[in-house]
């Protein structure tokens, strides 16, 4: 019969999907499956979000935008740099896409050719590796350990660049560990690609409001000013104003490379939902304490996971310095056996049988290039949150 695209040969389906189909089984058959297997805020929209979105319909904004972004929403975007990142941006170096995702997609399409190595420190966000890999880029991906709170450290990324390095990719706060590079270790990296100027970076901020304790997010851009003509910073209002599937995400960087990603995404959408748009600028144009309550409910949470993890003999859990995840690790349950009989010999076995025994859905780091580790989304409520650690300890407990 007719055959598919060879840049679609070898591209795995992502972990996740088994894992959901089983919950989704389990469900049907009547278990009550608590997950935390979703990277996506449990808060509802804003109103004033979603307000907008309504006016701007009425108001008959609903015809096709510029490829590019509304004017009005381009405009909230470099008032958003300015202020809470210290970048400033002409309008001709920034894009409104469908969501961050769309930001990267048009990035690597406009820059990779096959054999580019892309690197994606690990654990990451399995979009990273797939987009680079459909259009023939090699991920490379030096490790983030628990031990430096699962940071990037400067001499690990010198020690996978070469000739053929095309991107390096930073994503702090991090799905799915939480960790945070600390200015120093910025710093640090930022002196290695000084080194390689022939190396596009993509810096992911989507996490940035999403910082506990003293920790303090910083803009790479504005680590390395020196590097900007190279970077593309990218965010969205999908994290941090809880609007996921609204898909409004947007990026500055040198005029040159966002002059290609709007042709790419010309071709692709024509650009982004109008209502949405209007949506999203609303959102960069509330007042900051819309993010600030949310941000004390995933700290408090935080802290109650971690608490309870840390009390299971097994598990390792290191204190993620933001974004909604934490991510413990799972060495001390390995070559055991469950109570139903499963043997657990990697990440991937021990969130099945979690799963099939304890009915709480996870992803096993593996999904994410570091094992062995659970990521654990904490946006669901309080009671779900200690029923699930409830859960966990039950199981692990009584391993053999
Ligand atoms: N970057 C990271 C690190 C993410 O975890 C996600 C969503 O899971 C995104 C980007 C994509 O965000 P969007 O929904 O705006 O496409």
């Amino acid at each position: 019969g007719p055959t598919l695209a060879h840049r679609l040969e070898g591209l795995p389906a992502p972990a996740t999907i088994e894992m959901a189909r089983r919950a989704r089984e389990l469900r049907a058959e009547g278990h009550e499956v608590i997950s935390l297997a979703l990277g996506e805020p449990d808060f509802p929209t804003p109103a004033v979000a979603i307000e907008a979105a309504h006016q701007a319909a009425l108001a008959g904004k609903t015809k096709y935008p510029p490829v590019d972004g509304t004017p009005e929403l381009k405009a909230a975007v470099a008032r958003k740099f300015s202020r809470e990142n210290g970048l400033d941006f002409a309008a001709d170096e920034l894009m409104v896409s469908n969501g961050g995702k769309q930001v990267i997609f048009n990035a690597f399409m406009a820059t990779i050719n096959p054999g580019d190595e892309v690197v994606v420190p690990a654990p990451y966000w399995v979009s990273y590796p797939l987009i680079a890999r459909m259009f023939g880029g090699v991920p490379v991906h030096p490790v983030c350990d628990e031990a430096d709170g699962f940071s990037l450290k400067p001499e690990r990324l010198a020690a996978v660049m070469t000739p053929r390095t095309k991107w390096l990719v930073l994503s702090f706060p991090n799905n799915p560990t939480g960790g945070l590079c600390s200015e120093d270790d910025l710093r640090g990296i930022a002196e290695v690609l000084r080194a390689y100027p022939n190396v596009w970076i993509l810096s992911d901020e989507i996490y940035e409001h999403l910082v506990f304790d003293n920790n303090r997010f910083t803009s790479f851009a504005a680590i390395a000013p020196d590097l900007k003509d190279r970077i593309v910073t990218m965010n969205g209002v999908a994290k941090a104003y809880a609007m996921t599937g609204w898909r409004v995400g947007y990026a500055g960087g040198p005029k040159r490379l966002i002059a290609a990603m709007r042709s790419v995404q010309s071709n692709a959408t024509s650009g982004v939902c109008t209502v949405a748009q209007a949506a999203a600028a609303a959102a960069l144009d509330s007042p900051p304490d819309l993010i600030r309550d949310m941000v004390v409910t995933y700290e408090r949470r935080r802290n109650l996971m971690v608490a309870a993890l840390r009390n299971i003999p097994g598990l390792t859990c290191a204190n993620p310095a933001g974004a909604f995840y934490v991510y413990p690790g799972i060495a001390g349950c390995l070559g055991r056996v469950t109570a139903g009989g499963r043997r657990l010999d990697t990440d991937t076995d021990f969130a099945m049988a979690l799963l099939e025994e304890a009915h709480v859905a996870t992803v096993p780091g593996s999904a994410f290039g570091l094992a062995p580790y659970l990521r654990l989304s904490c946006a669901t409520t309080d009671a779900a949150l200690k029923e699930a650690c409830a859960r966990i300890e039950g199981f692990i407990r009584t391993l053999k």
